[in-house]
């Protein structure tokens, strides 16, 4: 009798643990989905949505679905944010976006980036964050990357794409529960020269993870009043 009691338990217990793992799954798998799709639609839950929060105006041009750049390949876990500089002097946002989106035809190479931010501040997305992205290697597999435009060779950005890229970074931040000590440069993965002005000026770099540190603060206070 007991031996019979103790396999009725054994049985609930293993039960019981499954139907709590799959309601842990089906929970992440929900809110998953619910943040896809909030950075799918260009509107209300999105960006309006974000501007309160403390993100730059974000224009969702998300890519069509390809190898070449938009894989579809799930992040995990987000763990850093990384900064790029495009290499392309005078460059626009959207002209980094369109190359991308091209890719899918031209299949010359695999890049793309989660966000592109332009010469005057605006930022674009092409990718969702929780999807990965060809831009910083190794690091691809937990990384939401943002390429940066500049107007020459030094790479230093303008004061708006500067404006920009911090309060997209420093929200960001808020949105994965991270701090400026997650906030790297490509070059930090691969040696990359990359931002240039960023690699070239090591305390220009320290000053922008000091203005990404004193936005996180900012959005904490915007978000809390929501
Ligand atoms: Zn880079």
């Amino acid at each position: 009798m007991i031996f019979v009691i103790c396999i009725a338990a054994l049985f609930a217990m293993i039960y019981a643990g499954r139907s709590a793992l799959k309601y842990a799954r089906e929970e992440e798998n929900a809110r998953r989905e619910a943040l896809i799709m909030e950075e799918q639609s260009n509107s209300g839950s999105g960006p309006v949505r974000w501007e309160l929060e403390g993100a730059p105006y974000i224009d969702v041009q998300l890519l069509t679905p390809n190898e070449y750049s938009r894989p579809q390949i799930p992040i995990e876990d987000v763990n850093y944010i990384a900064i790029h500089y495009t290499a392309n002097p005078g460059a626009t946002a959207q002209a980094n976006r369109n190359y991308f989106e091209n890719l899918a035809q031209t299949q010359e190479t695999k890049v793309s980036s989660h966000f592109v931010v332009g010469l005057e501040g605006e930022v674009i997305q092409c990718i969702p964050t929780l999807e990965m992205s060809y831009a910083t290697n190794s690091r691809n597999v937990d990384t939401v990357s943002i390429e940066c435009c500049h107007m020459d060779e030094t790479g230093t950005f303008e004061t708006a794409t500067y404006q920009s890229v911090v309060k997209l970074t420093a929200w960001l931040c808020t949105r994965f529960g991270l701090t400026q000590e997650n906030v790297i440069r490509h070059y930090d993965v691969t040696g990359k020269s990359c931002p240039k002005y960023y690699v070239d000026h090591p305390e220009a770099w320290e000053q922008m993870k000091a203005d990404i540190a004193a936005r996180i603060q900012e959005d904490y206070i915007l978000q809390e009043n929501l």
